[in-house]
């Protein structure tokens, strides 16, 4: 096997989805940089792939102090397999820093492809696939989750993100209150015994993971925004609200509904009024 450093693979549920060639290089690796060596061992167990090799626990929080040592290993000649816990290396896992510096110093890295639960994600959601934007976990804190939706929400893409099944209710609500009536599907479990896939409004999905408690693995994808969700008529839509309700009502309403600024449509509001 030629000295260097081979991204490889693994399953994100069905063992079967290994590749013969992830499963050659794993098996030539002279040594093995995981994620934990325990999730691995028990990998490389049921297919049937010796552990007698050097494993290597390689993470974001230690990279510093194992990249000297994986590059010293690529130095002496050695092949090294990068391997996530599940799925892709690299894809909200591990491993950029890494390949860059094995770049810089021109050793040979290669990649062995296989699952990825973004693009396995996508397969199912019917949304749309030719142009899509992955933007990785969803922040945990409220106020931190809130501005991540809102930065990404005039992306004319399929956004695509990672969640967990406790956090899932949360960030649909938030979805909601920024996306209002985009379509919204929720992958979950892929390639296991209960893969689901449910698409529909963020209200809809809050009301069927209220009623069926999310359990295992998620992804999370939002439609791009329609054509004239981007060129909504404000004045129209304000002076309508105006002719029914007090002025600061229509502005609430439609700062909400829409999410735009309190202040621009406040304004827009009395130029109408004084307009009228
Ligand atoms: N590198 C992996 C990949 O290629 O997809 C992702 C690793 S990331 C640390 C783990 C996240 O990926 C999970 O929290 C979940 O959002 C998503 N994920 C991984 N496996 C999944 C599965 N079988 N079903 C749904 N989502 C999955």
């Amino acid at each position: 096997m030629k000295n260097g450093l081979y991204i490889v693979a693994s399953p994100i549920g069905n063992i079967n989805d290994i590749s013969p060639r992830a499963v050659q290089v794993l098996k030539e690796a002279d040594v093995i940089a995981c994620e934990d060596s325990r999730v691995t061992k028990k990998l490389f167990n049921l297919l049937g792939i010796s552990c007698a090799r050097e494993f290597i626990i390689y993470q974001n929080y230690n990279e510093e102090e194992q990249s000297p040592r994986l590059l010293a290993l690529l130095a002496e000649g050695k092949s090294v397999a990068l391997i996530s816990d599940a799925g892709s290396p690299l894809i909200s896992d591990p491993g950029y820093k890494i390949v860059r510096k094995c770049r810089e110093q021109g050793i040979y890295v290669t990649s062995v492809p296989g699952c990825c639960a973004v693009i396995t994600a996508l397969q199912l959601s019917g949304l749309p696939t030719n142009r899509f934007m992955f933007a990785g976990f969803v922040p945990n804190k409220e106020k931190a989750r809130v501005d991540f939706l809102q930065d990404l929400k005039d992306i004319k893409t399929t956004l695509v993100i990672y969640e967990t099944a406790p956090r899932l209710l949360k960030t649909l609500s938030a979805i909601k209150n920024i996306y209002h009536f985009r379509e919204v599907a929720v992958a979950r479990e892929l390639t296991k015994m209960y893969e689901e896939c449910q698409r529909g409004t963020a209200e809809e999905l809050i009301t069927h993971y209220t009623e069926n408690t999310p359990k295992g693995e998620i992804v999370i994808m939002i439609a791009p925004p329609e054509e004239d969700e981007t060129n909504i008529d404000i004045e129209g839509l304000l002076k309508q609200k105006m002719a029914k309700m007090p002025l600061k009502s229509a502005v609430k309403d439609l700062v909400s509904e829409y999410n735009l600024s309190k202040n621009e449509v406040y304004e827009l509001a009395l130029r109408i009024k004084n307009e009228q």
